[in-house]
């Protein structure tokens, strides 16, 4: 069977790895790094991905987006924090889903981080001489249906076959467990970019087995560098009277960019400096202003109160709903960067009793994790189970508009649950199955994942039918519902999917439209190659030519093509007329080259006498003009 990566398919970061020898390894990037940032940068055709992106942000701000995974699998009314924090544009969907707005083409969030995925599987191929067309691919445990969705289309669109969406601190526990023998209790406390995550699982002879999850999908390193680009705004708006840094995208990228520095050194000193020269005008006086602001651990820490007291709830819910105590936990593992952050050490140690585990990598794991779950799947890792839950509560609407559970929250995974509801009308023709995810008792408290008609069901009497509503959930945690009329027969399903989530038709289009570029950018990087080499040989026939005298005839047969290949190099020349350029280059090269053996060993040439403009410059120690 074809090799399967995984891919932590991350808020701020990604990493892609593969099974090599009975273990996990991270696979590099082009870059050689093993992280690779989560940013896509358009400018003008061309696409950049990863640190290339990174880097060009603060003069890119409005082409350059950051934190995709922050929209993917939303509608636009559930992200409007989100858009107000984004350098770059994002607009509402026809469909009532989230755009990114590029210089008015618009994007899904699945086509962006279909760009980052596609990267790193290009670069992970290059890397091992094979095509990877494969892949296991982790969302946050809280990630709900329309996001787990989404982000199984980002990978077909991406042109893979997703093997297995599966939980980032399930795949972090898979990489831990590996090799363990005996029994152990674990509980990951996963605190990413943008996401928080904490799952309890039994970990025994090979058996992963969650207990429960909980979490926020909105809580993450980045709201810490938030809070500080507030205070930094705040601040400055103060002593510059009335400056709001944060009107100008630019600027607002800046601060954005030297917070999470900040908060980073944070990690380490006590005492950092934030100093962004130029950040923006005086509105009287026109001149530059220039922010610089000392920030200690303490306020840092101050400032990320409101965050931190967000993470005990989740835990403590974890733990209550696997109905163990902190102090039945043996491990806690630490994942995502965000936990590097040492008050967020701490208050893992406060709510739990102990010290986290240190021995892995909070970067990695999750993809190493990932990668093991691709072996499962391809055949190469046996002897390893993993029983995973539903993270929230799926249910349907029923009278009064309540919220009516089918499967509870933390149910292992895949399952199957049927229930049998009836009519509230009498002749009631059809019902509509409204598909609810959430834990509140009211339906519309919960996130709607979509609608269904069952229709064509016989006269009867309200209550009389018997309408049997099937959910059935598959291991990659997304949901087919079905209804059927008893008496009938009569069906109605859906494979859940909501306005946020693509259609099939959009989906082919999309993988057509990622193709199309990627043969776009193989193509201009086949004319940058095609270009280079030209200029390449343009370079040395210059310096052959100043270096040595050659027959008349040789010399400006090679001018004419160096004059050639300087014009074809700078425009824009098909890629034809740049291989026969090189070619003709190549071969009047080497024509010079004979003529200057002739006109060394007295043959045919008299270029040594003149006409080169400047002989004495460029005659070889060993050239003897002819007599
Ligand atoms: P992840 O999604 O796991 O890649 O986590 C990324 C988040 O971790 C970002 O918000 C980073 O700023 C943050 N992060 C990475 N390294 C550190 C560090 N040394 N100290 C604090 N936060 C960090």
């Amino acid at each position: 069977m074809a090799k399967a990566v995984g891919i932590d398919l991350g808020t701020t970061n990604s990493v892609i790895a593969i099974m090599e020898g009975g273990s996990p390894v991270v696979l590099e990037n082009a870059e050689g790094e093993r992280t690779t940032p989560s940013v896509v940068a358009f400018k003008g055709n061309e696409q950049l991905v990863g640190r290339v992106a990174r880097r060009q942000a603060v003069l890119n701000a409005e082409g350059t987006v950051f934190e995709i995974k922050r929209f993917i699998g939303r509608r636009w009314d559930e992200v409007q924090e989100e858009v107000k924090r984004a350098p770059y544009k994002v607009v509402q969907g026809p469909d009532g889903g989230v755009r990114v707005d590029i210089a008015g083409k618009l994007y899904t969030p699945e086509e962006v981080s279909a760009m980052i995925l596609r990267k790193l599987v290009d670069d992970a191929s290059k890397k091992l001489g094979e095509k990877i067309t494969k892949a296991v691919i982790t969302v946050p445990a809280y990630f709900n249906n329309s996001q787990r969705e989404a982000t199984t289309n980002a990978g077909k669109i991406a042109g893979l076959d997703v093997l297995r969406i599966i939980n980032e601190p399930t795949a972090a526990a898979l990489a831990y467990g590996l090799d363990k023998k005996g029994d152990e209790t674990v509980l990951v406390f996963d605190l990413g970019g943008g996401t928080f995550d904490v799952t309890v699982l039994e970990i025994g002879d090979g058996v992963f087995k969650v207990l429960s999850t909980a979490g926020d999908t909105r809580l993450g390193g980045s709201d810490m560098d938030q809070a500080i680009v507030t205070w930094l705004a705040d601040e400055f708006k103060k002593e510059s009277g009335g400056v709001d840094l944060r009107a100008d995208r630019q600027a607002l990228q800046r601060m954005i960019e030297a917070a999470e520095k900040a908060k980073m050194e944070l990690s380490n000193l006590t005492e950092t400096t934030i100093s962004l020269p130029f950040i923006g005008l005086d509105p009287v006086s026109k001149t530059p202003l220039y922010l610089e602001k000392k920030l200690t651990r303490a306020k840092f820490e101050e400032l990320i109160q409101p965050l931190l007291k967000r993470v005990r709830q989740p835990v403590e819910q974890a733990l209550k709903d696997a109905n163990l105590s902190a102090a039945q936990i043996q491990e806690v593992l630490l994942v995502g960067g965000a936990t590097r952050v040492p008050a967020v050490q701490q208050i893992v140690k406060e709510v739990l009793g102990k010290e986290p585990n240190r021995t892995v990598n909070p970067d990695e794991v999750v993809a190493l994790g990932a990668a093991v779950q691709a072996g499962v799947l391809t055949g190469s890792v046996e002897d390893v189970v993993l029983l995973d839950v539903t993270p929230l509560s799926l249910g349907v609407e029923t009278k009064g508009s309540v919220s009516t559970v089918l499967i509870p929250r933390n149910t292992t995974v895949p399952t199957r649950r049927s229930e049998t509801f009836t009519t509230a009308d009498n002749n009631q023709p059809s019902v509509e199955i409204h598909v609810l995810q959430g834990e509140r008792p009211m339906a519309g408290d919960n996130k709607s994942l979509g609608r269904f008609k069952l229709d064509g069901i016989p006269p009867m009497m309200a209550g009389m039918p018997q309408i049997e509503v099937t959910f059935d959930i598959d291991a990659n945690g997304i949901l087919h519902a079905t209804a059927k009329e008893k008496s009938t027969g009569k069906e109605a399903s859906i494979t859940i999917q909501n306005t946020t989530t693509l259609s099939e038709q959009e989906i082919d289009r999309m993988v057509k439209e990622a193709e199309a570029n990627a043969e776009a950018d193989r193509k201009r990087r086949e004319s940058a190659d095609l270009k280079n080499s030209l200029d390449t040989a343009r370079i040395q026939a210059e310096r052959v030519m100043s270096e040595k005298q050659s027959t008349p005839e040789a010399k400006s047969r090679l001018e004419a093509t160096i004059a050639k290949a300087h014009s074809l190099v700078n425009s824009d020349s098909s890629d034809a007329e740049l291989r026969s350029a090189t070619e003709e280059l190549v071969s009047a090269l080497q024509a010079y080259e004979q003529g200057v053996s002739a006109s060394t060993t007295g043959g045919t040439g008299n270029s040594g006498q003149g006409g080169t403009g400047k002989p004495e410059d460029v005659i070889d120690a060993d050239f003897k003009p002819a007599d």
